[in-house]
C-alpha cells in the first residue's frame, strides 16, 4: 500500500470514466442551453452563511458542513449544494429577471461514505429567480427529464407534490404535529424525535414500524388555497399536454420553509430505495432575500451525478466513451519520424498517439492495438528510403498499402472516412 490514498468518501476519477463524466456534463448543458439557460460558476466555498441561511436545521448545514477558519479569520465552506451560492449571486450582481442559469460540479458533503452517496459528488442543476409562472415550473421539470431521456434512461419515475402556499404549509404542519401528537406511542422512536424539530419531515420515514400511523395522516392537499390549488392544477395540466408521466405523491415535502407549491423528484426505476433518488428541486420564496437581495421567486432542481450513472449502469445505457485515436503511429527508425508525423496529423485536426522508447515493431503494433484506432501509420527505414509511410488499417479486410510521405494527411483522411463507412455499414 503507497502512503497516501484519497480520503475516505472521495475518489480519482480516471479514465475513460472521466470522459464519461464530462460527456454527463456536456449532454446537461446542451439540454439547457437549447432552453435559454446559461452556465453560473460560483466559487467552491463561500462565507459559512451562505450556506446556514439555507439550512438552519438540515443535517447537511449542522453536521455535514467542512467548514474552516481561513488566513484572513473568515469562517467559509466548502459549497455542500449550489442553490445557495446561485441566490447569493443572484442579490450581489441583481441580473435581469428571470434570470436561467444552470451549473455543474462538485459539492462536499461530511457524510458516511456508502454506494451512491460521497464527501465530494458531483450534481447538475438549474435555477430560475424572478417568475412564479406554473409553465415555467413545467419547463424546469420537462428539462430533467429531457435530459434523462437524453442519457437514454427510460425507467426514471416523477414524483410530484404541491406544498401550497406558505400559510397552507404552516396549517398544514400544525395538523400534521396535532396527529402526530395524538398518535405518540404508535410513531418510531426516531419519528418523535423528528417530530419535535419538523413535524413534515416525518413523512419522510421509511420505517415500516411508521407505516400504520402515516397512512393515516392528514393530507396536504385538503390544506390548499385556491390559489395554490390552481397552481397545482397548472401545473399537472402543462405536464400531462407534453406527455411526461407523473406520480403525485403528497409524503414529498422539503424540510425547509423557503419551500413552497412545486416538489419534484426523480427515481430509478432499477436502483434500491436507498440510492433511488436521483436528484430533485422545487419552487422556493425568500431564499434571495435572506441573502440581501429583493423579495425573488425562485425554482430549481439539482440532479446527482453518481445516483445518475448508477442508473445508467443498470439500464445498460450511457457507457464510458472509448478512449480511441483516429491514428496510431509506429516507427522502427528511432522516433523522430513518429515525432514529426503525429504533429502534423495532429496539427490537420486528427487524433494521433505513438509508442515510446523505439520499442520493437511487435510491441508497437500491441500498443496500435489498445490505442482503438482505425489506422496504423507505419514508418521503417525502407519506408524512409522511399519516401513513403505504410497506411494500415486495422479493423476490416483493407489490406496495407504504401502512400506518398506528403500525401500523408490527405490520405489518412480518405483511409479515416472509409474506415467509418466500414463500422457503420
Ligand atoms: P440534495 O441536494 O440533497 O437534494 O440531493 C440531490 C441529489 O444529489 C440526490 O438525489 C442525489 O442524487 C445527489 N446526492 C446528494 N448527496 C449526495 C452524496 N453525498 N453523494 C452522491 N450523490 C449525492
Amino acid at each position: 500500500m503507497p502512503e497516501f490514498q484519497h480520503s475516505p468518501g472521495m475518489r480519482d476519477i480516471l479514465p475513460p470514466e472521466s470522459g464519461r463524466w464530462r460527456r454527463f456534463q456536456a449532454v446537461f448543458a446542451e439540454v439547457a442551453g437549447a432552453a435559454g439557460y446559461g452556465e453560473i460558476m460560483p466559487p467552491l466555498m463561500e462565507d459559512i452563511g451562505v450556506f446556514q441561511r439555507v439550512g438552519e436545521h438540515t443535517d447537511v448545514v449542522t453536521k455535514e458542513m467542512y467548514d474552516f477558519i481561513d488566513k484572513g479569520e473568515r469562517h467559509v465552506a466548502l459549497r455542500p449544494e449550489q442553490t445557495a451560492s446561485v441566490c447569493r449571486a443572484f442579490a450581489q450582481h441583481r441580473p435581469i429577471t428571470p434570470w436561467k442559469v444552470f451549473y455543474a460540479g462538485p459539492n462536499f458533503r461530511y457524510e458516511k461514505p456508502q454506494r451512491g452517496r460521497y464527501r465530494q459528488f458531483d450534481q447538475v442543476g438549474i435555477e430560475v429567480l424572478g417568475a412564479d409562472d406554473p409553465y415555467l415550473d413545467v419547463e424546469v421539470i420537462v428539462l430533467a427529464w429531457e435530459f434523462y431521456l437524453r442519457l437514454g434512461l427510460q425507467q426514471v419515475t416523477l414524483l410530484l407534490n404541491s406544498l401550497g402556499e406558505p400559510q397552507d404549509r404552516a396549517n398544514y404542519t400544525a395538523a400534521l404535529k396535532d396527529y402526530f401528537e395524538q398518535h405518540l406511542d404508535a410513531l418510531s422512536p426516531e419519528s418523535r424525535v423528528t417530530l419535535t424539530k419538523n413535524p413534515l419531515r416525518v413523512l419522510d420515514s421509511k420505517r415500516p414500524a411508521d407505516a400504520a400511523v402515516l397512512a393515516g395522516a392528514p393530507r396536504i392537499a385538503s390544506f390548499y388555497s385556491a390559489e395554490a390549488a390552481a397552481h397545482f392544477e397548472a401545473v399537472q395540466q402543462g405536464l400531462t399536454d407534453l406527455g411526461i408521466p407523473f406520480t403525485l405523491d403528497t409524503s414529498l415535502v422539503r424540510g425547509l420553509d423557503y419551500y413552497r407549491r412545486t416538489t419534484f423528484e426523480f427515481q430509478g426505476g432499477t436502483l434500491d430505495s436507498a440510492q433511488n433518488a436521483l436528484g430533485g428541486g422545487g419552487r422556493y420564496d425568500g431564499l434571495v432575500e435572506s441573502l440581501g437581495g429583493p423579495p425573488t421567486h425562485g425554482i430549481g432542481f439539482a440532479l446527482g451525478l453518481d445516483r445518475t450513472l448508477l442508473a445508467c449502469d443498470d439500464e445498460g445505457v450511457f457507457a464510458a466513451p472509448p478512449a480511441a485515436v483516429n491514428v496510431f503511429v509506429v516507427d522502427t527508425t528511432g522516433g523522430l519520424e513518429a515525432l514529426r508525423i503525429t504533429a502534423e496529423l495532429r496539427a490537420a485536426g486528427i487524433s494521433a498517439d505513438r509508442a515510446y522508447e523505439n520499442r520493437s515493431m511487435k510491441s508497437q503494433m500491441k500498443g496500435a492495438d489498445r490505442s482503438g484506432a482505425p489506422i496504423a501509420i507505419i514508418v521503417g527505414s525502407n519506408e524512409i528510403e522511399a519516401g513513403v509511410v505504410t497506411l494500415r488499417p486495422l479493423r476490416g479486410a483493407d489490406v496495407q498499402r504504401p502512400v506518398a510521405r506528403g500525401a500523408l494527411v490527405t490520405e489518412v483522411i480518405q483511409a479515416l472516412e472509409q474506415a467509418a463507412k466500414e463500422a457503420t455499414a
